[in-house]
């Protein structure tokens, strides 16, 4: 059975884009109990952005710091009974922010409509009807979570994602000048998730046409940004990153992602450590199974100065080791798209083990 997807159904693209925001929500105003739920990155608390939220008098703008943790089931599904006991079901929820709070927007939407909590409905097509009308607008480039049919949440087990067709966006709003302000380390990190990405759809067994041609461009344009004559954070490269993330995050839609993303998980569900630096730590150290992909992915760290974290596992006890690489080898489907059908014959838990040993 070949993979039967959903993609998003509107997008707006360009320089100042998010000045459509307020028409796009209007037209939604007429469902539910007639309020909008915007929920924000913290980082825009104060900044020119909070003022230019299309937010009427009885709309609720919730401002959201995502740093301590990674989005989890009990946010998720806090939010939603605040805003139910308070206002009802709103017309629509607006995501404004990183992959964070894409996530936290897409998973509250299904949670609205979706009884009980988000940890029942943590794994694929487990959701039972569809979430409320959702829009994403991204403020930084790189997980391809507009796009993507994943809301990923940790819960009190695991890491897992929200997935059915209803997570996707109805609507996504990309302006390439809301990324400007990311700060110079978070720009590579989640540029290089997209890389990434790109590299583990390819270099697999589910690697198809459709996949290849969305990585292809991608992969180009990361080269452009982090390698080429003009490489940097500029605003052209901030229009391009913005087309790599969407591409990045196609790619692995119609493909999978690989050992990078399975170490990472292991890394944020026991360590907390964020996606897309997990992602940057992991991939440095498997040059043998990414050999042409870590070597550019080097480059591209050398040209933009930037210095990873390593040595960590030094600090790790057997147990921290054990548990990471127990998340890691239940994420059958990356090692089978990875190494093969007959992985299991290849890769042990003291394989993977030995894997978080490296880092
Ligand atoms: P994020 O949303 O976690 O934000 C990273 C940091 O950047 C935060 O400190 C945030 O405040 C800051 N930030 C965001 N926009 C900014 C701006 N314009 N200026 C200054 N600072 C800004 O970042 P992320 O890396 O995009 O998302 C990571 C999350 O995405 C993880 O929870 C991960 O699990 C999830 N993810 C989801 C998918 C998916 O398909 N749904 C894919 C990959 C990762
Ligand atoms: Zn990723």
């Amino acid at each position: 059975m070949h993979k039967n997807f959903k993609g998003v159904e509107k997008t707006v693209y360009g320089r100042g884009a998010f000045s459509q925001l307020g028409p796009i929500v209007e037209e939604r105003r007429g469902e539910n109990d007639h309020f909008m739920l915007f929920l924000v990155d913290n980082y825009f608390k104060g900044k020119d952005l909070e003022r230019r939220i299309p937010a009427q008098p009885d709309d609720i703008v919730q401002f959201i710091d995502v740093d301590p943790e990674e989005p989890t089931t009990k946010q998720v599904d806090g939010i939603r009974d605040s805003v139910m006991a308070s206002m009802g079901i709103p017309s629509a929820v607006i995501g404004i922010g990183g992959g964070s709070i894409m996530d936290i927007a897409k998973a509250v939407s299904l949670m609205f409509t979706n009884e009980g909590s988000s940890v029942k409905y943590q794994g694929l097509n487990l959701i039972k009807k569809p979430g409320i009308y959702h829009i994403g607008v991204p403020t930084i480039s790189g997980t391809g979570a507009e796009v993507s049919m994943t809301a990923v949440l940790t819960g009190p087990e695991k890491k897992l994602g929200l997935k059915c067709e209803w997570t996707v966006f109805n609507q996504i709003v990309l302006d390439p000048e809301l990324i400007a302000s990311v700060p110079r380390d978070k720009w590579f990190y989640a540029g290089m998730d997209t890389y990434i990405h790109c590299i583990e759809s390819r270099d697999g067994i589910l690697n198809n046409a459709y996949s290849t041609a969305y990585g292809n461009q991608a992969l180009d344009l990361c080269r452009e940004i982090y390698l080429g004559d003009k490489a940097g954070q500029t605003p052209e490269n901030d229009d391009k990153l913005m087309v790599a993330s969407l591409m990045g995050g196609l790619s692995l839609t119609y493909s999978e992602v690989g050992i990078v993303h399975a170490l990472s998980y292991g890394l944020s569900k026991i360590l907390g450590s964020k996606h897309c630096i997990s992602n940057c730590i992991a991939f440095q150290h498997l040059g043998d199974y990414y050999p042409q992909g870590v070597a550019e992915f080097n480059e591209m760290i050398r040209k933009n100065n930037i210095v990873l974290p390593r040595n960590l596992a030094k600090g790790w006890s057997e147990e921290t080791i054990t548990a990471m690489a127990n998340v890691s080898i239940k994420l059958e489907h990356m090692w089978n798209h990875a190494i093969g059908t007959d992985w299991k014959s290849k890769v042990t838990l003291d394989t993977v083990k030995d894997l978080f040993r490296r880092l």
